[in-house]
């Protein structure tokens, strides 16, 4: 076993790059860009969102406006040997339409929780993300789904653009302790419970477990799902 299969050092890393960065880039290219929602609300929808990960404070805030909103953030990070899996928080619900739409999506395609939704919302699109192209070059991405919503080449003011990138960069530095925190709390958890976490195997417990999602679940049968909350792992009950 690898010394940090949790990859905290790649997050404290990804971290100290943030950190350091100059917002000057950041601003030129949203400026260039001049995004401005026109409230098709499609980034309220799984069709061209996968789903919204809520950082603690979110969930928080959302479980005092629905208790049943929420569910175990899907991307099932890791496992343990007996393929219960353990995940870094929890996401909105979506509904059962064909769009995927978030819960809170009104049928205007209004939130219904405008004032209290969580910050990934209040940032979309923007983002400070490290990734590779198409070609494999890591660099930084500013921006999601350029062309596939809203209106383009408008003006936004110095003030607008300082709010956007602050309001950003907050998610993101949030968005990195979190998960670092996270990954630190899993690795000394697995350490003092005897369980080991093989990516090979989690691959495999993945599969089988969204193969199975859909079709005639026999709940009884399914694995744990271990969600961290607060510093500690809460086990999620359907
Ligand atoms: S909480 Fe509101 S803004 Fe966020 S995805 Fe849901 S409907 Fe959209």
């Amino acid at each position: 076993m690898s010394n940090d299969e949790f990859e905290i050092s790649h997050y404290i890393n990804e971290k100290k790059l943030l950190e350091s960065l100059d917002s000057k880039d950041f601003i030129e290219n949203i400026s260039e860009i001049g995004f401005r929602c026109d409230m098709c609300a499609r980034c309220c929808t799984g069709a061209q969102n996968d789903h919204v990960f809520l950082l603690e404070d979110d969930t928080d805030r959302i479980l005092k406006i629905d208790e049943n909103s929420i569910y175990p953030s899907p991307l099932l990070d890791f496992s343990d040997q007996f393929g219960n899996f353990y995940v870094a928080g929890y996401a909105l619900k979506t509904s059962e339409n064909d769009e995927k739409s978030c819960i809170f999506l009104n049928s205007e395609n209004r939130c219904k929780i405008y004032d209290k939704r969580p910050l990934i919302c209040q940032v979309y699109p923007y983002m400070v993300f490290r990734e590779p192209d198409s070609k494999g070059k890591i660099d930084w991405r500013y921006f999601a789904g350029l062309g596939d919503h809203g209106c383009y080449n408008l003006y936004l003011s110095e003030e607008e653009l300082k709010e956007i990138w602050d309001i950003t960069i907050k998610y993101e530095i949030d968005y990195l302790n979190h998960e670092i925190n996270f990954r630190k709390y899993i690795k000394e958890y697995f350490e003092n419970n005897n369980l080991n976490f093989v990516k090979r195997k989690h691959a495999e417990f993945v599969r089988k477990y969204n193969s199975k999602k859909n079709k005639n679940r026999d709940v009884s049968e399914e694995p744990i799902i271990y969600v961290y909350h607060r510093n500690k792992f809460e086990k999620y009950i359907e």
